[in-house]
């Protein structure tokens, strides 16, 4: 991924990418209702965008752009460059958990269906 240049905090690194709403709130309309589930974690997908890692500000532009390399030169400590965040893995962990309690109650009464 192309390196990013916060326009807020001058910071330059791989940007965080920023979900709204809350995973607590998705997996309880998951597990009360399918369709308010649905809709509420295909809005949070949708939404979400590329933030600063450190400051959390949506104004990014490409680090290798004229107007940051004129806005890097300026900047008196240098360029921060930062580590890419944890957010791709915690995403990835929130879906196998939401699979995980949807998936495994519809399996499990499948396999006590066919034991009938
Ligand atoms: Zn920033």
């Amino acid at each position: 991924m192309t390196p990013m240049y916060c326009s807020r905090c001058g910071t330059v690194g791989e940007p965080a990418r920023e979900i709204p709403g809350s995973f607590a709130l998705e997996l309880l309309l998951w597990l009360l209702f399918i369709l308010p589930g649905l809709i509420y974690s295909v809005w949070r997908l949708c939404s979400a965008k590329d933030a600063c890692i450190r400051c959390g500000d949506p104004r990014l532009i490409p680090a290798d752009s004229p107007l940051a390399v004129h806005l890097l030169a300026q900047h008196p400590s240098g360029p921060v460059v930062r580590a890419p965040s944890q957010t791709r893995l915690a995403l990835l962990t929130g879906f196998a958990v939401v699979l995980l309690v949807i998936v495994l109650p519809f399996a499990i009464a499948l396999w006590m269906g066919r034991n009938d």
